[in-house]
């Protein structure tokens, strides 16, 4: 099996190649030349496994060009007890008959990113070794929050590699802050970015995309490599846990063999809801998948007039992880949706860069039309959705999840669906203690992670070890810079 990049299907990788190289060098993504389908009977085996044993499973059937053994080993080093604070990786949890939550947030930095970013590192070094990469590993990360601390997790002090991350300096919660500018590792480093996620993430692309640049690092033994949900290996690991909730559905008794159910996922750059779009084209049996988005609604508008536009106001929320205009990820569902077809896909992106706008064809709103739907949730709705889910039987789910299910009562008042419905559960309530404690009546002064005691004492929930143990951590980086200045540090960081 090769991968092709959206934009030219005549670039062709190994997924090896894939995973290493993270963008292809015409700005296109990587996608597989086929999806793979699960085989006839697989479900029955798949609920019989435990979540490692599904992971191996499913990645197995996209990177025919690792080992089954490569692979177990990257997954039980990934998903270990050491790391998940719970056997079950990503349990999910029923609220009431037809609604559960998939919480995907007991890794080591307490969000979902953590499913992908433990596994990454070592599809990444696996790759290079396939590949003859003599050259050393540069990550850059550009991050709305949640990914950079999980990719500076995954990739501290791994051999052969360094990583910089870059986050908008007002941007994140004032813990994810300080879970990063906290990080140890001898090749981590994090700037803060003077502007938005958008202008990180551009800026991170440019990079990417500058020949000089990429030469001369080249020349001093160093390759990029993107750990951002661009990169296949980040979208890979995404995939298996929509498997795993269904077999655990079946499992439970919630639902029946083939029955079909919706995910509601909360949405920024598009990776974490496509992953599910992968799974339901392998075979899972579902029926919706929800878009949901917070104030930056652009996808809930794409979604329901086939129009992406982000000439728009760009909104600052309590649900920073989707503080974004431009879903990269998008990309490659518009090329599975246009019938894979490369001169549409560069299209749409090419007017996307110049007008920051385009128009998808008929053929693909139906595809959209059929598949998704969409909603949004402002800051307002996403803290009474916290406070009534948490007074309805004590559940405390964090602002990110809440956009979500806010967003599955909309769907179902408006449409009537009562199809079992996941929502997908991405980060710990206590990465943003503020915002929950607010949600929950209380009037925090202060900003920092003596808020987790607090919340702690007002909701009766326990917080994940991890975050307490950011009380008394020290800052090793503090410093910001503009855009432009942004290749320089990255010269400066491999100097
Ligand atoms: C990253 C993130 C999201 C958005 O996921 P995408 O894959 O970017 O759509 C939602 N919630 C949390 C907590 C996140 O960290």
């Amino acid at each position: 099996m090769h991968y092709e990049s959206t934009r030219d299907s005549e670039r062709r990788v190994t997924p090896a190649g894939a995973i290493l190289m993270g963008l292809s060098e015409d700005g296109g993504l990587f996608v597989p030349e086929v999806i793979p389908t699960l085989p006839e009977g697989a479900l029955s085996e798949l609920r019989e496994m435990n979540y490692r044993q599904r992971a191996v499973y499913v990645m197995r059937l996209f990177l025919p060009d690792y080992s089954v053994a490569e692979l177990t080993d990257t997954v039980s080093r990934a998903y270990s007890p050491g790391g998940f604070d719970t056997p079950a990786i990503a349990p999910v949890k029923m609220l009431d008959r037809n609604t559960g939550f998939l919480e995907l947030w007991h890794g080591p930095t307490c969000a979902f990113k953590d499913m992908a970013l433990q596994v990454l590192p070592r599809l990444l070094t696996s790759a290079a070794a396939k590949n003859g990469e003599k050259r050393q590993i540069c990550i850059l990360v550009a991050t709305s929050g949640d990914t950079g601390k999980a990719a500076l997790e995954g990739f501290a002090n791994v051999e052969g590699t360094r990583i910089l991350v870059f986050y908008p300096r007002d941007g994140v919660s004032h813990i994810q802050k300080l879970q990063m500018t906290s990080q140890e590792g001898r090749n981590v480093g994090v700037c803060a970015v003077n502007g938005n996620f958008d202008d990180a993430q551009t800026t991170v692309k440019e990079i990417f995309s500058d020949p000089g640049l990429r030469e001369e690092l080249s020349r001093r033994g160093w390759m990029l490599s993107s750990a951002n949900s661009i990169n296949w290996g980040r979208l890979l690991p995404q995939i298996v846990y929509y498997v795993s909730a269904y077999c655990d559905l079946l499992n439970a008794g919630d639902i029946r063999e083939g029955e079909r159910v919706n995910f509601c996922v909360p949405t920024g750059n598009f990776g974490d809801i496509l992953a599910g779009y992968y799974a339901r084209r392998m075979g899972v049996p579902i029926n919706r998948l929800i878009c949901a988005s917070n104030k930056n609604d652009v996808l809930t508008d794409f979604l329901h007039t086939g129009v992406y536009d982000k000439n728009r106001d760009f909104y600052t929320t309590v649900s920073p992880s989707m503080d974004i205009l431009v879903s990269s990820n998008l990309e490659r569902l518009l090329y599975e949706l246009s019938g894979r077809n490369d001169r549409e896909t560069a299209g749409y992106m090419a007017s996307l860069k110049e007008q920051g706008r385009y128009q998808v064809s008929r053929g693909i709103r139906e595809g959209l039309d059929s598949l998704f739907a969409a909603g949004s949730c402002d800051d307002q709705e996403t803290k009474a959705v916290i406070a009534r889910t948490y007074a309805n039987g004590g559940y405390l789910i964090d602002t990110h999840t809440a956009v979500a299910y806010g967003v599955l009562e909309k769907y179902r008042r408006e449409t009537g669906d009562d199809t079992l419905a996941v929502v997908v559960s991405t980060a710990s309530p206590y990465k943003f203690c503020g915002a929950v404690l607010e949600a929950l009546g209380e009037r925090p002064e202060t900003a920092g992670p003596e808020l987790i005691g607090r919340l702690e004492q007002v909701s009766g929930v326990p917080a994940p070890r991890p975050l307490k143990a950011l009380l008394g951590k020290s800052v090793r980086f503090d410093r910001s810079f503009d855009r432009e200045q942004l290749p320089g540090v990255v010269r400066d960081f491999l100097a």
